[in-house]
């Protein structure tokens, strides 16, 4: 499931900005974005923009220039939407009237308008020793690591209140993929698979943890699912000499789900993990909003205790029709630190 990033949505609330006269801010699902006063009332439809959408050049979002103005490693030019504060409130993304966009006819809430737009997602730089050699896409039998955000589920507060979830660190590093299918053994960044090379990171660490043999003996067609972490790799704020593979998940390619975590803990008792901060715990129960869960998530690293975490990953520890049901949560102070 791919990232919705420009989105039509219903304004849920608007609150004023003590001190400021020409600024507000407007809620929308589990959203809050500065805009600008008496843009929007209640209830009106808006253009959303989540962050990391980066938007064209055009003469529309020329007042985005001074503060998002960026060219990406491809050369493409645009605007980038990150987490900011305005008069000490909280901003995330571009809230914009419908009546800006012409083009936009006949939408209702939900609709989708990323492409539409033009807008696409911001890619930061990736170093060359990441970037690798494609072999192929990603197996289409294997489910590409993605978290949705809590944000963009706010009826999950009541839908799970009786569930039990796993409340997994979240790891700023990169996706890594590797799997066993019917003979075959491949690695895969988190969008493409591999080609074998020594000066690839993620081949180094695959022969460094001898994985191919291990995942030849398990029986089993798998896809072992963690993050690459350490020197090298985003800023290593973990301050980790060399680089590790944290797994965070195990699909089980026979029957097209992700593993629960007791089937986890059997299979790979001894594998290198992400850090658990509770095996199981009723988060819908102890927390009714986003606002709490938000504040929450601002905890200690569980690899370095002088930072905070980036966020967490929350996953069911039961089935719910027959799948797990997971979402993530971004620690808001680490997205205002993020360059
Ligand atoms: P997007 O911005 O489109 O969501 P992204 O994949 O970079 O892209 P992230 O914010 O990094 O999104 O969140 C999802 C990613 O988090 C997963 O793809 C996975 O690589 C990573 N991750 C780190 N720690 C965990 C964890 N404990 N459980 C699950 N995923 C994790
Ligand atoms: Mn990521």
């Amino acid at each position: 499931m791919e990232r919705k990033l420009v989105t039509i949505r219903k304004i849920k609330d608007i609150k004023p900005i003590e001190n400021a006269d020409m600024i507000e801010v407007a809620i929308v699902d589990g959203w809050q974005v500065v805009v600008k006063k008496g843009e929007f009332k209640v209830n009106d439809f808006g253009v959303y923009f989540e962050i990391d959408s980066f938007l064209p050049i055009e003469d529309r979002y020329e007042f985005l220039r001074k503060g998002c103005y960026k060219k990406m490693s491809d050369e493409t030019e645009g605007f980038r939407l990150k987490t900011i504060k305005l008069r000490k409130q909280l901003s995330q993304g571009l809230l914009l009237p419908l009546g800006l966009f012409p083009e936009l006819k006949n939408v209702k809430v939900g609709d989708e308008v990323t492409e539409l737009l033009k807008v696409i997602k911001y890619e930061p730089p990736i170093p060359a020793c990441l970037s690798g050699l494609m072999k192929g896409r990603m197996p289409s039998f294997i489910s590409k690591t993605h978290q949705e955000r809590i944000q963009n589920l706010v009826d999950y507060f009541d839908k799970y209140k009786d569930a039990t979830f796993e409340e997994s660190e979240k790891l700023d590093g990169t996706s890594m993929t590797v799997y066993y299918n019917d003979g075959d053994f491949g690695v895969c960044s988190h969008n493409i698979e591999l080609k074998e090379n020594e000066d690839n990171t993620y081949w180094k660490i695959t022969k460094e943890m001898g994985l191919e043999d291990i995942l030849r003996k398990c029986g089993k067609n798998i896809a072992v699912q963690g993050e690459l972490i350490g020197e090298g790799i985003q800023k290593n704020h973990y301050c980790i000499k060399g680089q590790q593979f944290r797994i965070f998940d195990i699909w089980d390619i026979d029957e097209q789900r992700y593993m629960t975590r007791a089937e986890r803990e059997t299979m790979f008792s001894g594998f290198l993990k992400v850090p658990v901060y509770y095996d199981s715990i009723s988060i819908f129960e102890k927390l009714d909003n986003v606002n709490d869960l938000l504040k929450y998530t601002e905890k200690r690293s569980m690899l370095n205790p002088q930072i905070e975490a980036e966020g967490l990953v929350f996953k069911s520890t039961e089935l719910n029709d027959g799948q797990i049901v997971s979402f993530k949560v971004i620690n808001n102070k680490q997205l205002l630190k993020g360059e």
